[in-house]
């Protein structure tokens, strides 16, 4: 069953329409990378300490979900979802507001996503297993958190961190073997995945200003000055992305999540993990 799923999940990112920009055979998004964690994996109860005690575990969201009890098997399927390389480069160009590609990729590109969540939900349950996408069940809810800030009921981000995906950045992304420009997308099953080993010991050990205490590129990308090397002000982060540039595309290109990303590219981070050293 592991290589069946590997096999739909890329077979419907390479294939589907949706995941071209309208009238073009260009892709919002290139091959996925794809990995499974244990649902009863210790760091899923980590994340209510970490993160913050709204966050569910895989067992709490497929018991309210399903009734059924994980506390012996069952699995997260995390996919990662590179933007493409065109797309990143024409943001890497932009210093205020993401290109149009960024935009329609954000806006279309996240549609499509949730497609491919839709698609393996009711793939699995087809072949009788039970199956949920937290991002597109009542579960989901935003969290304004008095200690995390700005926060969910499930982090994708979180989860492709457990699923062997990647570590986290200076800027609250996730870095991949794909880099940090990309979407995330998660399905909890009770069927039994085998994990997808972790090639790390640390949670920011692909960032260079965490591993080698230099870089911060990131920063200088940003237009409004939403993070340091001291945080992150996602409320800042927020405003600027579906304030002011939301109204911006909106009322251009009728695009009413545009998102930013500015600070996803044009780093030594846009499409890969940072090699020792990067200047
Ligand atoms: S640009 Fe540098 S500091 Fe920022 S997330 Fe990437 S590697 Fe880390
Ligand atoms: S996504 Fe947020 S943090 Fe990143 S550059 Fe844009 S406003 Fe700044």
């Amino acid at each position: 069953m592991e290589a069946l799923i590997l096999h739909e999940i890329r077979q419907f990112v390479l294939n589907s329409p949706a995941n071209r920009f309208a009238g073009t055979e260009m892709p919002f998004f290139e091959a996925p990378i794809i990995g499974f964690a244990r649902a009863d994996d210790p760091l899923f109860s980590a994340y209510k300490r970490i993160i913050g005690d709204f966050h569910l575990t895989p067992g709490e969201i497929m018991q309210q979900c399903w009734g059924t009890d994980l506390s012996f098997g069952g699995s997260v399927i995390c996919w990662v979802l590179p933007i493409s390389e065109t797309t990143r480069l024409s943001n890497r160009r932009q210093t205020r507001i993401p290109s149009l590609e960024w935009a329609l990729t954000r806006e279309h590109g996240e549609t499509f996503n949730n497609l491919l969540r839709h698609h393996m939900t009711s793939y699995l349950i087809s072949r009788d297993c039970q199956a949920i996408s937290p991002l597109l069940s009542e579960i989901w809810q935003p969290v304004d958190d008095p200690v995390a800030g700005l926060a969910s009921t499930w982090s994708e981000r979180h989860a492709a961190y457990a699923a062997g995906l990647g570590t986290f950045s200076l800027n609250g992304g996730l870095i991949t073997s794909r880099g940090m420009a990309h979407r995330c997308g998660s399905i909890i099953t009770d069927l039994d995945l085998p994990p997808t080993p972790r090639p790390y010991d640390t949670p920011r050990e692909y960032c260079l200003f965490f591993r080698e205490g230099h870089c911060g590129k990131c920063i200088a990308r940003c237009p409004v000055g939403a993070f340091s090397t001291q945080g992150h002000d996602k409320g800042k982060c927020l405003d600027y992305a579906y304030k002011t540039i939301s109204k911006a595309f909106t009322e251009q290109y009728g695009i009413k999540a545009p998102g930013c990303g500015l600070c996803q590219t044009g780093t030594p981070c846009e499409a890969g993990i940072p090699e020792q050293n990067h200047d």
